[in-house]
């Protein structure tokens, strides 16, 4: 591999996308470079990041707040005591 990995490189590494025989050029310059070693974790912490937060987001919400209808009740009972 001649000088350091691309991001497209990196990126492509992360969604396991890169060509298989480029992989372990790519993994033994990962191994012996301490800068893209370091952008790679990067990208990768990114990626996971993004993952959790589209999974998030389509998981459905958790109920944690009483529909509006029932604190209205409550306030009215208030009212009437
Ligand atoms: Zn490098």
């Amino acid at each position: 591999m001649k000088g350091h990995a691309s991001e497209a490189e990196l990126n492509d590494r992360i969604d396991g996308g890169l060509a298989l025989r480029r992989r372990p050029e790519l993994d033994r310059h990962l191994a012996a470079c301490a800068a893209c070693a370091a952008r790679y974790a990067t990208a990768e912490q990114t990626v996971k990041r993004i993952r959790a937060l589209s999974r998030r987001a389509q998981a459905p919400r958790p109920v944690a707040r009483p529909a509006p209808a029932a604190r209205d009740r409550r306030r009215h009972q208030g009212l009437n005591q």
